[in-house]
């Protein structure tokens, strides 16, 4: 049987999803017993428990896993996502767009997972599993793009632009009229081209820190994280004055640190002063 699905494909999704595979009507995660996938749904309504689902600067996606009141745990769906790889089962992101249709995004794969604060069902703050989730580009290329190595070409030729057509390439938008597909192109290419500009503007050296990048990948470029220090809420990244090269472990300072908030301000605050000069 064939699992492929159209991205931007609408699909009924008590019909067209658990009637053909099964699995759990309800909720954001459904695990079909008799087929190796899984499904994931987004949408606007789970805003209201806290789930705030999104993609990141850095492209990953944001999934905010199950559970609607107090603490979350790893186990059943939570469990079912971190362990898909291992389990050979495929990841399936879709979203709500309303009436029991769901849109999907695309095939997805578990990167790693943190914790956050988040309000529950009953406003109550808990313990709320994150999971960190990459979107594959190929089948959003193939069926949007038609170019198999565009990410690979885009991801070069940015490497070889100027600090300046980095900047205009990040500060690209979306026509108001485009749809949620054309936007999500638009957010994939200014997330890269930030990310490009960010690593660019550090040129090796932690904007944090200060320290040279830790060691040198295997594309033979220094290691730095593209970090974002506010959150975003239009699901896709602003403004390179935003987004901070750090190494591994001011990012994790940001993150787990004690007084992590108080870093992040301060990181802000150097990113207005580095990026001053560029906004005349
Ligand atoms: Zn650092």
């Amino acid at each position: 049987m064939s699992m492929s699905f159209e991205i931007g494909q609408v699909y009924n999704r008590r019909e067209d999803l658990h009637g053909h595979y099964g699995g759990q009507e309800q909720g954001g995660i459904s695990t079909p017993a008799d087929h190796p996938l899984i499904f994931l749904f987004t949408g606007a309504s789970g805003s209201e428990y806290g789930y705030e689902d999104e993609f990141r600067p850095d492209g990953t996606f944001w999934y905010t896993g199950e559970g609607q009141v107090g603490d979350m745990s790893m186990d059943r769906g939570n469990r079912a996502i971190r362990d898909h790889a291992a389990d050979g089962r495929e990841l399936h992101l879709f979203e709500a767009v309303g009436n029991g249709e769901v849109r999907y995004v695309g095939k997805a794969s578990y990167l790693t997972h943190h914790w956050e604060e988040r309000r529950d069902a009953n406003d109550n703050l808990r313990r709320a599993i994150v999971f960190e989730l990459a979107v594959d580009p190929r089948s959003e290329e193939s069926s949007d793009v038609a170019e198999p190595n565009a990410e690979y070409v885009t991801r070069r030729r940015l490497q070889n632009r100027s600090l300046e057509e980095l900047r205009q390439l990040a500060l690209q938008r979306a026509s108001p009229s485009a749809s949620a597909s054309e936007r999500r192109i638009v957010v994939r290419q200014r997330s890269q081209a930030i990310r490009a500009y960010v690593m660019k503007r550090a040129s090796g050296v932690c904007e944090g820190c200060a320290k040279e990048a830790p060691f040198v990948t295997s594309q033979g470029r220094p290691y730095l994280e593209a970090h974002h220090v506010s959150r975003v809420s239009d699901g896709g990244p602003d403004h390179p004055r935003w987004v901070i090269a750090l190494c591994p472990s001011c990012h994790r300072r940001v993150h787990h640190g004690q007084n992590g908030e108080e870093y992040n301000a301060r990181l802000t605050k150097s990113l207005g002063e580095m990026e001053s000069n560029e906004d005349a």
